[in-house]
């Protein structure tokens, strides 16, 4: 890996750099299959589950929102917008996706957060080059995984959902918000590195014409990562670095 033909690298949070895309795949599991019962027993019907390919077809990468849109869609079930301020309580796509978070956050809280070992030593090695870093995240938890993680220090800008929303910058698979990060790192698409563990961030990576788009493999599996657009695609990110860590 020579990175010296790069300006700026920028990372997607969750499954890339903490191990968190775990607790929101169950968080949302969770949440939906709660949903899925309630509904099963109000309308006299059996819904099927909720499954671990329903997260990665329709929600992984995607904000929020987003996410329960598209499921519910594929499942041909239309519920209320609301809105993002509704309770999580409430039978609307904002309440189920503030019922999701409400999950997380408890997660994040009873648990904490521990950077994949091998992403550390990759940031490590970038820091030590001098090499410019972000985060791109769809998440509005973002902030408070990098602080639970402890890895502020690390990156010079990060992307959430919530400053997405206030730019108005389309989400994942939109590449709006790489190219943003790697604006306010002073570096071209063309120079700077993606790497993702969803498809949508990695067809957002591609649609961008990034100079790299490095898929993670954490789940999404190589063919379908190679597929939406991933230059390169690798289990872990300690194989990024020079001799490997692991
Ligand atoms: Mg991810």
């Amino acid at each position: 890996m020579d990175w010296s033909e790069y300006d700026a690298v920028l990372f997607d949070l969750d499954g890339v750099v903490t191990p968190t895309a775990e607790v929101h795949m169950h968080a949302w599991a969770a949440m939906f299959n709660d949903f899925l019962e309630a509904r099963s027993a109000a309308e006299g019907t059996d819904l099927a589950p909720y499954t671990d390919q329903d997260y990665f077809d329709h929600v992984d990468g995607k904000p929020r929102y987003d996410g329960v849109r598209a499921f519910l869609a594929s499942r041909d079930i239309t519920l209320p917008e609301g809105s993002p301020d509704d309770p999580p309580t409430a039978e609307t796509v904002g309440g189920l996706g503030n019922r999701k978070n409400a999950a997380f956050a408890q997660i994040l809280e009873t648990e904490g957060v521990v950077a994949y070992p091998g992403s550390v030593a990759l940031l490590d090695v970038l820091r030590d080059r001098g090499m410019p870093m972000a985060v791109v995240s769809s998440s509005r938890n973002a902030p408070a995984v990098i602080a639970a993680a402890g890895l502020e220090d690390y990156f010079a800008f990060v992307m959430h959902g919530g400053l997405a929303a206030e730019l108005g910058l389309a989400g994942k698979p939109a590449p709006d918000t790489f190219s943003h990060a790697a604006q306010v790192l002073g570096a071209s698409d063309e120079r700077s590195v993606v790497l993702e563990d969803a498809l949508s961030g990695v067809a957002a990576g591609h649609a961008g014409g990034f100079g790299l788009v490095i898929g993670v493999d954490r789940g999404a599996g190589e063919a379908a990562l190679r597929g939406a657009g991933a230059d390169v695609v690798v289990p872990d990110l300690a194989d990024l670095v020079d001799g490997g860590v692991a």
